[in-house]
C-alpha cells in the first residue's frame, strides 16, 4: 500500500472571516508592546508585537502572557474600548 492522499482537501481560498476578534463584553483591550528589551544597556528597543494575544485560557497564569512575544500582559499598551449595546434590530422585520 502506497501513501494516500487525500484528494478531498482542496486547495480552496479562505474567504476572509474567521480572524474577526469578537468585540462583545470586551471593555479592555492590549495593544503593542511597550516592553524596553534594551533597558539594561541603556537604550530603547521594543519587540514590535502589535497586539497582545493570551498564551492561555483566561483564569490561568498564561493568560497574562503574550503568547506572541512573551511578555507579561502589563507591558502592553492598554486601550479602553466602548463595549457595544446588544442591539437585537434582526427581530424588527413589520412589513
Ligand atoms: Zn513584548
Amino acid at each position: 500500500m502506497g501513501p494516500q492522499q487525500d484528494r478531498s482537501r482542496s486547495r480552496s481560498t479562505a474567504n476572509g472571516g474567521g480572524a474577526v476578534a469578537a468585540r462583545k463584553a470586551a471593555a479592555v483591550q492590549y495593544r503593542e508592546c511597550q516592553r524596553n528589551h534594551a533597558a539594561s544597556i541603556g537604550g530603547y528597543a521594543v519587540d514590535g508585537c502589535r497586539e497582545f494575544m493570551a498564551s492561555g485560557a483566561e483564569g490561568t497564569a498564561a493568560a497574562l502572557l503574550c503568547a506572541a512575544c512573551a511578555c507579561h500582559r502589563s507591558f502592553h499598551r492598554r486601550e479602553q474600548v466602548a463595549a457595544e449595546p446588544d442591539c437585537d434590530c434582526s427581530s424588527t422585520t413589520s412589513a
